[in-house]
């Protein structure tokens, strides 16, 4: 398909997961970026309901900003969240981040993709989806393994490199979209078009998707 005929193709798909989805919600509990930081950081090979658990009465009861958790140490924060994966680890990148908030940062979140991927475990998937679900940034394209595969099955993009997605995907859809556009067809792939068994049958872009009915 040429990038004429990609961005019709996209600009259904945005249309009618916007229906499908109106209010599309991140899956980690937060109230203030510092949470959804360290939270995403967590969820790293680890479900989203099983930081919840963890995180929620942590931030309720000790750890509401990063000068608490350095002021708790690595030991009782590790102790802290030793029920999610690789929580060695992660403690290790949670106290580096929370360090460089307070050296670097005034103990703020930053609100740019550059200052945030300069912070331990910080990539371009977690930076975005601070960006997108705290700071209202739209021109944001979230790529996890959920976007990676719907976006592939649905013949929009190409590559399977993180960065070359991205910019696929921020050449055919309008920047005020791709936020949205990111967390809708994450749940489009959680909820119907799942790895091993999309339910091409209740799909509302079955008509539309080159590998509709393949699996
Ligand atoms: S038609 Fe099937 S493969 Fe295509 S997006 Fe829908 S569920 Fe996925």
């Amino acid at each position: 398909m040429n990038k004429s005929g990609l961005k019709k193709h996209s600009s259904e798909i945005v249309k009618r997961l916007e229906a499908e989805y109106p209010d599309v919600k991140c899956h980690l509990d937060f109230n203030s970026p510092f949470e959804l930081l360290i939270s995403t950081v967590l969820a790293a090979q680890c479900t989203d309901i099983r930081v919840n658990m963890v995180m929620s009465p942590l931030y309720k009861s000790k750890y509401r900003s990063p000068s608490d958790i350095l002021k708790d140490g690595i030991d009782n924060y590790r102790e802290n969240i030793k029920s999610i994966n690789f929580f060695n680890n992660k403690a290790k990148s949670v106290l580096s981040i929370c360090e460089a908030l307070v050296n670097k940062f005034g103990g703020k979140v930053p609100d740019n993709m550059e200052d945030l991927t300069s912070l331990s475990g910080v990539g371009r998937k977690s930076a975005s989806v601070i960006l997108g679900n705290c700071y209202g940034k739209n021109d944001v394209i979230i790529v996890d393994t959920h976007l990676k595969r719907v976006s592939a099955r649905l013949g929009l993009i190409e590559y399977e490199e993180p960065e070359k997605i991205e910019n696929e995907l921020k050449e055919i859809i309008p920047a005020d979209d791709q936020f949205y556009f990111s967390m809708r067809i994450g749940e489009h792939g959680r909820q119907i078009c799942k790895a091993k068994k999309p339910d091409c049958g209740k799909c509302i872009l079955n008509d539309i998707c080159p590998d509709a009915f393949k699996f």
